[in-house]
């Protein structure tokens, strides 16, 4: 039987002659099979992911050097274009909708030599945090089918968790890697952004979107962020210079780390998550490094500068899909353009989106965009200086990943109630920083969740070293 430990155990049995890529892909699919009640597949690409087994296979035995992500059975947010493959945003005005070209992300894995085995459910344009947004039906977690994957990458949590794939590609705008990593137990890291290429992510806010990775270990996440990461002409928001590139590992051996006394003591928080990361911390001061709250004063505006930037932000993005550039349109040849425009965009579109749409076009809106736009985006230079002066002192900041565990699905209705619930992943996004969820702990219920984990701009390699020294302990 296949057993997946990690992509260097791997490597090593299939050198070893002990399995195949074809094994490796027969086994994941039916195991996809098994779970299909999960919904974290929009797509799988049975036929051409064993054709492309059995030709690494082939050039494996006959001695050709093997990429680093040689055979790495690995799944696709619906957000990220693989070329002459379809590409939804999990929406009705995407179905069917075919990526004429690859994203930088997809190209450099399969540069490597990964298999990508299809496309996972996420919520409708990445937005959501519970995967209940997706045109395509919402995500089960496999803890406990009765509850949300989180979300929006829920698909790809799931399928790393219930071992559907090695790893999976997500987007994080606001904490959608993190969360559902959070909520069904994996490792789901958001890098610095501008570490990994946008081109070929649909965009949902671009000053916030990162592709993120989930895995089951700091090493293959570590492994794949240094396939996928690096300057690209495409995109002029990737950092140029690629700091990607010394070994997990090799940082100091004691940190220094804070927490905002405020965000752990909030009334929001579950009393598990606030006593497990307690407990945490008196771990880690037991240990040697040095521990320290600190108060975030800003705490209460980071959610609402997030909402107006974003839907600023989307608002202007998911202009071009208007029946004509992309997609979905309203056949009715009676209309005219404008009311083409607005019935495809109507009917395309799902509750979710229109609302952001709405939210963010009033932002950006004559007479309101000094009073809500301007605002946020000095809100959002406040928050960078802040975290810029913690850095100064700290290694790394520990937070909650999200207030509660997975919730049951169809609980969560209040749409305010579900902004709030971003509290503590948006952060990251807002000032640019890498973060980290590492499933850490359990409920007395047995649900996972997880610690989240920060670092400054750039020290990518600083947040998993750190990571790998958490999760060891
Ligand atoms: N839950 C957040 C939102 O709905 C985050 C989404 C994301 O990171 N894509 O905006």
């Amino acid at each position: 039987m296949f057993i997946f430990h990690s992509i260097e155990s791997y490597h090593q049995s299939l050198l070893n002659g002990q399995t195949s890529c074809e094994e490796a892909v027969l086994h994941y699919f039916e195991k996809i099979k098994q779970d299909a009640h999960l919904n974290a597949w929009l797509e799988i690409y049975e036929e051409e992911a064993l054709i492309q087994a059995k030709k690494l296979d082939e050039s494996r035995l006959a001695g050709k050097t093997v990429g680093k992500l040689h055979g790495v059975i690995t799944g696709l947010k619906d957000v990220i274009c693989y070329k002459g493959h379809k590409v939804s945003a999990s929406s009705l005005i995407l179905e069917n909708f075919t990526s004429l070209y690859n994203a930088t992300a997809t190209q450099q894995l399969l540069n490597e030599d990964a298999i990508i085995i299809g496309r996972q459910n996420c919520d409708e344009f990445a937005m959501g945090g519970s995967n209940e947004n997706s045109a395509y039906g919402h995500v089960k977690n496999p803890n406990d089918v009765e509850r949300v994957s989180g979300g929006s990458s829920g698909g790809s949590a799931v399928a790393v968790k219930a071992g559907h794939c090695m790893i999976s590609l997500g987007s994080d705008t606001g904490g959608s890697v993190r969360q559902p990593a959070d909520f069904c137990g994996v490792i789901g890291m958001k890098p610095t952004y501008g570490t990994i290429s946008r081109y070929g992510l649909i965009a949902y806010a671009s000053s916030f979107d990162q592709i993120g990775i989930f895995a089951n270990s700091i090493e293959d996440v570590s492994l794949v962020l240094d396939v996928i990461s690096g300057a690209d002409e495409f995109d002029s928001t990737a950092i140029q210079e690629n700091f990607i590139k010394q070994e997990v590992g090799q940082t100091k051996e004691k940190f220094k780390i804070c927490y905002f006394k405020n965000a752990i003591e909030h009334t929001a928080l579950d009393k598990n998550i606030s006593n497990s990361i307690k407990g945490f911390i008196d771990k880690l001061s037991s240990e040697g490094h040095a521990v320290e709250a600190i108060n975030f004063d800003l705490l209460e505006y980071i959610v609402p500068t997030y909402y107006i930037l974003t839907t600023a932000e989307a608002s202007s993005n998911l202009s071009r899909f208007d029946g004509v550039k992309y997609g979905y349109r309203n056949k009715n040849e009676e209309n005219d353009l404008l009311q083409m425009y607005k019935l495809s965009r109507s009917e395309g579109f799902g509750a979710e989106v229109k609302r952001r749409i709405l939210l963010g076009t009033f932002v950006l809106s004559e007479g309101y965009y000094d009073a809500y736009f301007t605002k946020a985006q000095q809100v959002r230079k406040l928050l960078i200086d802040e975290t810029t002066s913690i850095f100064e002192k700290y290694d790394a900041i520990i937070l909650p990943t999200s207030p509660t565990p997975a919730f049951k699905i169809g609980e969560m209705k209040d749409p305010i109630e579900i902004f709030l619930a971003d509290i503590y992943t948006v952060f990251a996004n807002l000032v640019g920083i890498p973060a980290i969820s590492i499933p850490l702990f359990k409920t007395p219920d047995g649900l996972p969740f997880g610690l989240q984990v920060m670092a400054d701009k750039k020290n990518d390699l600083l947040l998993l070293s750190i990571s790998k020294k958490m999760m060891e302990l």
